[in-house]
């Protein structure tokens, strides 16, 4: 086979397809989020980043920052091993009391990444469990699919947020085998909100644990940043709270929070957990300084919230059509991957305006958009510039305007 010519060719498809992904060559300035400098081939360029998932800026925090340089200072780069052996450093061990308490749950288990986090532990879950059967909601994120199919357990997938859907399938299955319902707060895409109560209520009825990712919510809901959970009251009646640290954290890693011996079995299960280098111990100061903040400051969050609603005001009244949702994400659609692809370019080239396109498979086909993530750090000025660049742009390509 000629390996070259079929890489060439796959991308070609993607090529023809207006989805073939360019990366942004990006270099965030400290402290002057959300500027960055663009590298380009004609030289650098000052854009502003709406498509950040540094949700509330925090990765350019001072708090945070400064926690960083003093653990690399007291105690260098690298954890130096897997968890296991000699990679445990006492800021692993102090984050995940704190990830525990943000909770409200026994114990706290940190991962590389909130990717791994999903994979390794419904994987291990569905594994390890005999005859588990989990019930996930159809937008589930790719890190919880992929966990999924690594158990080989039965799966179900239940319509998108549709409880009677959930009850149809969760009372057909038997009712001997044990259950568990995957899903998540925010759906990042869309930005909607699961009911988190009514699934709770059915996971008691039919005798399911619940696993419950809060990527998109930890640090900017409820009132210690603990998520859409915490918001409702309703952290203890999940069995596992998943979340992330490179988002409203602004650092990186993922993790669960739960019961002692729930985190216990996946630290002593799972091959995603055990055989990989620990977080460097600067990345898990950083953000212990991160959560301990945002558990005492609402400033970030009310901020935040004045800022989605700002823009979403500023939209409407130029006709741009958005999805209204529950939560900070701003979804403008535009239905066509190579119109969404042109219209990120022209933001970006001609109004120094980044806002990556999202495609398939990341969204259904059709349903391509601009993912527009406001931050405390976003002014009216920026919010103006964005909205007047779309107000042009949807003029040049005579794209549907909403009536107001
Ligand atoms: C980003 C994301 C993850 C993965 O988290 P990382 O820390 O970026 O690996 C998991 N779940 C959802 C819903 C996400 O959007």
């Amino acid at each position: 086979m000629d390996f070259e010519a079929f890489f060439k060719s796959e991308l070609d498809g993607l090529h023809g397809e207006g989805r073939y992904r360019v990366f942004a060559d990006l270099e965030r300035h400290r402290g002057n989020f959300p500027r960055a400098t663009r590298h380009t081939p004609d030289g650098p360029k000052e854009v502003t980043v709406w498509c950040s998932n540094d949700y509330l800026g925090m990765g350019q925090h001072p708090a945070v920052i400064e926690a960083m340089k003093e653990a690399i200072d007291h105690c260098g780069a690298g954890a130096g091993g897997t968890r296991n052996i000699s990679g445990t450093t006492h800021y692993h061990v102090m984050l995940e009391r704190e990830l525990a308490d943000l909770h409200g749950k026994e114990a706290g288990l940190i991962f590389n990444s909130g990717y791994m986090s999903n994979w390794a532990t419904l994987g291990t879950l569905g594994q390890k469990i005999p005859g588990l059967i989990i019930f996930s909601d159809a937008l589930n994120h790719a890190s919880m699919i992929e966990g999924i199919r690594y158990a080989k357990c039965e799966r179900v997938i239940w319509k998108h947020n549709d409880l009677n859907d959930l009850e149809a399938k969760l009372a057909a299955a038997d009712p001997n085998a044990p259950k568990l319902i995957a899903f998540e707060s925010v759906y990042s895409m869309d930005g909607d909100i699961s009911p988190i109560k009514e699934i709770c209520d059915l996971a008691d009825k039919y005798g399911a644990m619940t696993y419950l990712d809060e990527v998109h919510a930890v640090g900017m809901y409820g009132p210690r940043g603990g998520g859409i959970a915490e918001r409702e009251g309703l952290m203890d009646r999940l069995t596992v709270i998943e979340g992330t640290l490179g988002k409203a954290f602004g650092v990186m890693g993922g993790y669960i929070a739960a019961s002692t011996a729930l985190c216990d079995f996946i630290r002593s299960f799972a091959s995603g957990f055990i055989f990989t280098t620990a977080l460097p111990p600067a990345l898990a100061a950083g953000a212990i300084a991160s959560i301990r903040h945002l558990k005492a400051s609402p400033f970030e969050r009310v901020r935040h919230h004045d800022r989605v609603k700002k823009l979403r005001t500023m939209l409407d009244q130029q006709g741009i059509p958005h999805l209204h949702n529950p939560s900070h994400i701003v979804p403008v659609i535009v239905g066509d991957a190579a119109k969404c692809k042109w219209i990120s370019d022209i933001l970006l080239d001609t109004c120094n305006v980044y806002v990556q396109p999202i495609n398939y498979p990341t969204v259904p086909r059709k349903t391509e958009r601009l993912r527009i993530t406001p931050t405390p750090l976003h002014s009216d000025a920026d919010i103006e510039h964005l909205v007047g660049s779309l107000h042009q742009l949807w003029s040049r390509c005579a794209l549907a305007r909403h009536v107001a």
